[in-house]
């Protein structure tokens, strides 16, 4: 591949040819980051051809995508998910720019479909015949979407606390589902074992860097969206901590090719029960595994598996990190709704949580600009959100008088 370097790991410093390894370092296991010839893509890669560029998807930045058999592409449109200035809401936040880039706006409804995509494309360019993967639900939707319709069969471990809507869309897009009786952390480890007996294709977060390389799409984009500029601080849920050290990387890149001069700093938001980088980061740098426990799902990791990657780049862009409660992310899910239209699953209401909490400990400043990323779609979680409201079980006539007398009307009219 001319425009790949190496894969190189950020552990040990192993440099690795393309065929060598699709996921982790031969020598220690540490994670692998795709290095590029920056000199050969800067030839054809730049602002204007982006301006001209008409498809408005994560393919647009191909050039800097580990992807080289361009005919081979997964049909399913990912990315270039709206970017929403949220004036008001920065003005009653006190914070001078906030936008809010709805992940949820993607095909199967979270920022995963960007990982899912790139990796589909590396499966198809190494003619894999069996695709695997293990996530408590957004990661296997995504895998299972975009692998439907294309010659690639899906097996999906899905652990115990699968919320419904998600397992119900893996089985709707035909995956092959195993459930197990077991965390996130159980899963991977049979999806890892599997894919060493069965010699499967596997996209499994913090494993695969061709699944982590797909989230740097979602930093391009914002850079792309706010007229080639990157804010001042990006904030993030963080399980894994592969959207975080992904969207790192993305920002870099930009960096690299001349396209950003300022780097923003990033920020990781974390579920006080899941809170390994986090603790890792107010302490010595060292990741000890946590007994995860959150009601959202798609931040509730033991073993953060890119966490290495994620503290790096938080040390990288001077950033930081910061935790919020179950109650907490609860009570931003309609807080969020109601202020910007986007309605977040669980692990995307956490990063408004989060910003709010650094507001309020004055670690963002008033004149900053902030993005805040929104992972997931609330409708991913049904249950999580009905405990933020009260649905009536008080069915009323058809009769508008009495609705009238009932005192069930705003007053307003
Ligand atoms: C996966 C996910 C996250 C966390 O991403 P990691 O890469 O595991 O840190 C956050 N929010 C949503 C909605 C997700 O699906
Ligand atoms: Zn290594």
């Amino acid at each position: 591949m001319k425009k790949i370097l190496n894969l190189q790991c950020a552990i040990c410093g192993k440099e690795h040819k393309t065929r060598e390894s699709d996921y982790v370092c031969t020598a220690c296991g540490g994670p692998l980051a795709i290095n590029y010839d920056y000199k050969l893509i800067k030839k054809r890669f730049d602002y204007d051809v982006l301006e001209n560029n008409p498809s408005y998807n994560i393919w647009r930045y191909l050039d800097l995508l580990p992807i080289d058999d361009h005919d081979e592409l997964p049909p399913v449109q990912v990315g270039w998910t709206p970017l929403y200035r949220a004036d008001e809401l920065a003005e009653k936040l006190g914070i001078r720019k906030l936008f809010i880039k709805d992940e949820g706006r993607n095909p199967t409804g979270s920022i995963k479909d960007r990982g899912s995509a790139v990796a589909v494309a590396r499966a198809l360019e190494v003619d894999a015949k069996v695709i695997t993967d293990a996530s408590s639900g957004n990661a296997s939707d995504s895998l299972a979407c975009i692998t439907a319709g294309i010659n690639l069969k899906t097996v999906i471990f899905a652990p115990r606390n699968t919320p419904e809507p998600k397992l119900v869309q893996l089985y709707i897009y035909g995956a092959e589902v195993i459930r197990i009786d077991g965390t996130y952390d159980d899963a991977f480890e049979i999806c890892r074992k599997a894919t060493e007996r069965f010699n499967w294709y596997n996209r499994a977060a913090g494993f695969n860097p061709y699944a982590r390389e797909g989230k740097k799409t979602c930093a391009f984009e914002i850079c792309e969206q706010m007229q080639w500029e990157a804010p001042d601080k990006v904030l993030v849920a963080v399980g894994d901590g592969t959207i975080l050290s992904g969207m790192w990387r993305g920002f870099q890149d930009f960096n690299k090719l001349g396209i950003i001069d300022k780097m923003p700093q990033m920020i990781a938001v974390q579920a006080e029960g899941s809170s390994a980088v986090t603790k890792a980061w107010f302490n010595d740098g060292k990741l000890e595994p946590v007994q995860a426990n959150t009601i959202a799902d798609s931040i509730s990791v033991n073993v953060p598996r890119d966490g290495f990657l994620a503290l790096q780049a938080l040390k990288e862009s001077e950033g930081s990190a910061v935790t919020v409660s179950d109650a907490e992310i609860i009570a931003a899910i309609p807080e969020l709704a109601r202020a910007s239209s986007v309605f977040a699953e669980p692990g995307g209401a956490a990063v408004y949580a989060g910003l709010k909490k650094m507001v309020a400990q004055g670690a963002i400043k008033k004149d900053e600009t902030v993005a805040i990323v929104v992972g997931g779609n609330g409708l991913k979680d049904i249950d999580a959100a009905a405990k933020s409201i009260q649905i009536s079980q008080n069915l009323v006539k058809p009769d508008l008088d009495e609705i009238v007398n009932l005192g069930l009307l705003p007053k307003e009219n």
